[in-house]
């Protein structure tokens, strides 16, 4: 029974690459009559919240992903999220160092600070030195009973070369002489990511691992560890990395990347779905339209694409055009156009911030048109108008941008506390500071309540506006970008 699964920390948006990899497992998995799995990994206490994980969960179920087990729908080899499965990952921990496969470290961050520093500086790779695993038996119980703060540690040979065996790439060597001594379990208790996807996937029975390339370098230690415990080793599938344009690794200052952008933008699941398959496979005919279903039907795993996939939302959005021409009839459209925003909930969402400046139904479209919108048009000139300076108009976007980029409580009352105290911060008149920002966000300097508009929009699209705005006026170069983030952090201190 091949089984696979998808397996995203929740520690921000539900990102495509998420969404590419749960695709690609899910036709893997469905093509040979086996199981797809959601597991969440939330080890990062620091990082992880319930937010994320809801709108993850959200965003895969809307592009009509479906899994056979996971947090919300249960299954055989739960708990599917890693924060209730503790017991078992220190279970697992004790028995790697009663083999002799693991072993305490108590080295301070100073020591392993200066150890890296002079491996560094010696043209070495940085690599814990292995001090700790020479310690005795008495020594370890001696400190551990003093209370010394411990992580755990791998054991990684000192010599030799790891063959990892990739399905796409063929054998990769790597010596274990650039293989870190990883941490298994951290001060606080928790597993590392290397120990909890290896006892998870081996406990759910994952035959197939299909992950990002950035996973490779850490494939070693996961081999290493199947091997202690005596257990077979799933195959691994290690996809190319989705790309911005310019070949660098998708990042949302380049390309939205949240599927819930998409979705607020009116696309069609079915066609970012079939967007992101297209990106990493394509069907034998060559047809570039098609659906999941026939994904699944001629799915072929050795016929992964192994160029650079490109990211490119010009294509999506002509896809999208066919998509909606193509397979939806008028009564179709208009259903669709109402799950979107054509429908009551959302009329109840702007009608409170509309009523008292309407005076006859026909002028609520043009006060209202732009919350239904994706990007405003907007100008240059705008801004120029403004009595906000136009040094202060980037800062102002900039670091409102930065600030909405960390908010995850996205109330009306919670942005404007944070945005006003931004203001204050970098003593900016709340005029002059929201001038610019309701540019951005409405197209207009005169609008409904600005803070009430960007709840209607949700976090995507407002985030996306303000970045809008600030490519309209020029865009931030590399370097000017440096120079506000290190302002922006020192404000941060102040905030
Ligand atoms: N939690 C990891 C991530 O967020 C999963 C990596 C893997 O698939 O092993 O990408």
């Amino acid at each position: 029974m091949v089984r696979t699964r998808v397996a995203p920390s929740p520690t921000g948006d539900p990102h495509v690459g998420t969404a590419y990899m749960a695709l690609f497992s899910y036709c893997f998995a469905k093509q040979h009559g086996g199981e797809f799995l959601l597991r969440i990994e939330d080890t990062d206490l620091a990082r992880s919240t319930k937010a994320s994980e809801q709108t993850i969960l959200d965003s895969l179920k809307w592009l009509g992903l479906q899994w056979d087990e996971g947090p919300d729908v249960g299954g055989p080899k739960g708990a599917y999220r890693q924060s209730e499965r503790l017991p078992i990952y220190k279970a697992h921990t004790q028995s790697l160092l009663d083999n002799g496969h693991a072993f305490h470290c108590f080295c301070t961050s100073e020591r392993l600070d200066e150890m890296r520093k002079a491996q560094m500086a010696g043209g070495q790779t940085a690599r814990y030195d292995g001090f700790c695993s020479q310690l005795t038996a008495e020594d370890v119980a001696a400190q551990i009973s003093a209370g010394t703060p411990f992580v755990v540690r791998m054991k990684v040979p000192a010599s030799g070369v790891c063959t990892i065996q990739d399905r796409l790439r063929g054998p990769i060597e790597i010596d274990y002489a650039q293989i870190d001594m990883q941490v298994l379990q951290k001060t606080d208790g928790f597993p590392t990511y290397h120990l909890a996807v290896v006892v998870d996937d081996h406990l759910m029975e994952i035959t197939h691992i299909i992950r990002g390339e950035e996973w490779i370098n850490s494939a070693p230690k996961h081999q290493l560890l199947y091997e202690y415990f005596g257990w077979p080793m799933p195959e691994l599938i290690h996809m190319p990395l989705l790309r911005n344009p310019d070949k660098s690794k998708l990042s949302k200052r380049k390309n939205p990347t949240s599927i819930r952008f998409y979705k607020d933008m009116g696309y069609m699941p079915e066609a970012v779905l079939n967007y992101l398959g297209m990106l990493g496979w394509s069907l034998p005919s060559g047809e570039e339209k098609f659906s999941l279903e026939e994904m699944v039907a001629h799915f072929d795993i050795d016929r992964i694409s192994m160029g650079a996939p490109v990211f490119d939302v010009e294509k999506l959005k002509w896809l999208n055009g066919r998509w909606l021409r193509e397979t939806l009839d008028d009564e179709a459209l208009a259903d669709r156009l109402s799950d979107w925003a054509f429908n009551r909930d959302k009329l109840m969402q702007i009608i409170p911030l509309i009523k008292e400046r309407v005076e006859v139904f026909s002028d609520v479209a043009p006060l209202a048109g732009f919350l239904l919108e994706g990007l405003p048009l907007i100008e240059a000139e705008q801004f120029a108008k403004l009595k906000t300076e136009p040094g202060v108009a980037i800062k102002v976007l900039q670091f409102s941008l930065w600030h909405l980029e960390q908010a995850s409580d996205w109330r009306s009352e919670v942005l404007q506390a944070g945005l006003k105290q931004l203001a204050e911060t970098m003593d900016v008149k709340i005029r002059d500071f929201l001038a610019p920002l309701f540019i951005a966000i409405s197209g207009r300097s005169v609008a409904p309540p600005l803070f009430d508009s960007m709840v209607v929009l949700g976090p995507d699209l407002t985030r996306a506006r303000v970045r809008h705005a600030l490519n309209t006026l020029g865009g931030v170069s590399k370097k000017q970008a440096k120079k506000l983030e290190a302002e922006y952090r020192q404000l941060g201190s102040a905030l």
